[in-house]
């Protein structure tokens, strides 16, 4: 009796201890394990590398050869594309992450960053929360379906790019867009790098669906000056000329600007439009800040060159001319400004009601109660080259983010194993839903 007993109670209390582990939840750790081990960062790293382990697993599953490709426009630049085929009865869909990561110094942190550590509840590792673990949820997700035999109505695109952090080129959502624009055309972009749950002490808050983004512009501001010896200064001086304009600067501000996407923020958060607070202030206005200064060149003599860097984030509907003249007609005329880098607008998506209320229901189904808050970020992903070109992407991420401990970029990196199992069962709705061709 006993020896019959026994086991049975062990396997019953494995069963309850498992009991949100599906073998599909042991997959996507392997997938995620696979990818945290292989170093992306730009020193180091090496993106095809990932690129084709993804790709022999997709293959295994049983995606043709033709619909798994690995583009490598540089060597470690490895981008992976493969395609669910559907009956195409509608446009694809591209579901976008990026495998490359931000570097991560073994001394900095407390643990290896290129192993996957699972403690406490959490998945340590350089890329876990930006963006392996979507990244990873999405092949999982893509090979399930390919196992259950799913036919979408149309093509479901994978693609995990090279060079979305910076330090390594080309970017591969760039270089894609550009030159092979078949392998990833699409009605619409479904970023994982963006958006998603957002929780707070352990527990989800709402659900964010992000539709736009502010755009990176930096100019120079320089003051010159004839100079001189320092024993005997002018009435101008160049430093004096800069400070001067920075002030101007500092009290420009640009006018409140709502678009679709803000309005639908403002009014389901109930937030205030209150400017004091940086962050609403943010997604009110574009805004421009002094980042870097470099004046003089000795100690001993009156300065002929002060310039600072002006750094912009412009919202969607603004242009960089717009941007330009305003900031000339602020800082006066005693300084002159040069771009150092370009802008390049992207427009916020719309936001079809068909598919917000898709992503409201599969937000209740996996979490009752959460509310879906449409949002524009503040700093910008490589879903604003999508939208540049044509194709309106919307920032839908897996794996919830708590917000007092968001580590991305940092040290010490983790994401909630609850949150990155829940994540697999969102993704699968998600892709599941937004894949059926809108019923009119
Ligand atoms: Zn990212």
């Amino acid at each position: 009796m006993n020896t019959i007993a026994r086991p049975l109670t062990l396997l019953a209390l494995l069963t309850a201890t498992l009991s949100a582990q599906t073998p599909d939840h042991q997959l996507a750790r392997d997938i995620l394990r696979e990818l945290i081990e292989t170093n992306t960062t730009p020193s180091a790293g090496d993106c095809t590398a990932a690129a084709q382990l993804v790709a022999k697993r997709l293959r295994a599953a049983g995606f043709p050869e033709a619909d798994v490709q690995v583009v490598v426009p540089a060597p470690k630049q490895g981008n992976l594309i493969a395609r669910l085929r559907g009956r195409g009865t509608a446009r694809p869909i591209v579901f976008l992450a990026h495998l490359d990561v931000v570097e991560a110094r073994r001394d900095d942190w407390s643990v290896d960053p290129f192993r996957l550590l699972e403690r406490d509840g959490y998945f340590y590792g350089r890329g876990t929360q930006d963006i392996k673990g979507d990244a990873a949820l999405l092949v999982a997700n893509f090979i399930r379906l390919k196992r259950e035999g799913f036919t979408p109505d149309r093509d479901l695109i994978l693609a995990l790019t090279a060079g979305e952090e910076g330090g390594a080129e080309p970017n591969g959502v760039d270089w894609l867009l550009k030159n092979r624009r078949d392998l990833i055309d699409a009605e619409f972009c479904v970023n994982v790098d963006a958006g998603g749950p957002q929780a707070r002490d352990g527990r989800l808050a709402s659900y964010t669906m992000q539709a736009a983004e502010k755009t990176f512009l930096s100019l120079s501001m320089t003051a010159r000056n004839p100079g001189g010896h320092s024993s005997q200064p002018r009435a101008d001086n160049a430093i004096y000329d800069l400070a001067e304009a920075l002030l101007k600067l500092r009290a420009h501000q640009f006018p409140v600007m709502l678009n679709d996407v803000t309005r639908a923020w403002f009014s389901a958060t109930g937030e205030t439009q209150d400017a004091a607070d940086p962050y609403r202030n943010a997604l009110l206005r574009t805004t421009c800040v002094a980042t870097m200064l470099d004046a003089g060149h000795a100690s001993n003599a009156l300065p002929q060159k002060a310039q600072a860097t002006v750094n912009c984030r412009v919202l969607p509907g603004h242009t960089q001319a717009e941007v330009e003249a305003a900031l000339r007609q602020a800082a006066g005329n005693k300084v002159e400004w040069a771009v150092q880098w370009p802008m390049a607008n992207s427009p916020a998506s719309p936001l079809p009601p068909s598919l917000v209320q898709r992503v409201e229901s599969i937000v209740a189904a996996q979490w009752p109660g959460l509310r879906v808050v449409p949002t524009m970020e503040t700093g910008a992903t490589d879903g604003a080259l999508m939208r540049r070109a044509g194709i309106p992407t919307y920032g839908l991420a897996l794996i919830a983010v708590d917000l007092e401990d968001n580590r991305m970029h940092g040290k010490d990196e983790r994401i909630r194993i609850r949150y990155f199992n829940e994540g697999l069962d969102f993704g699968y709705r998600l892709i599941r839903a937004v894949a059926a061709a809108p019923a009119q």
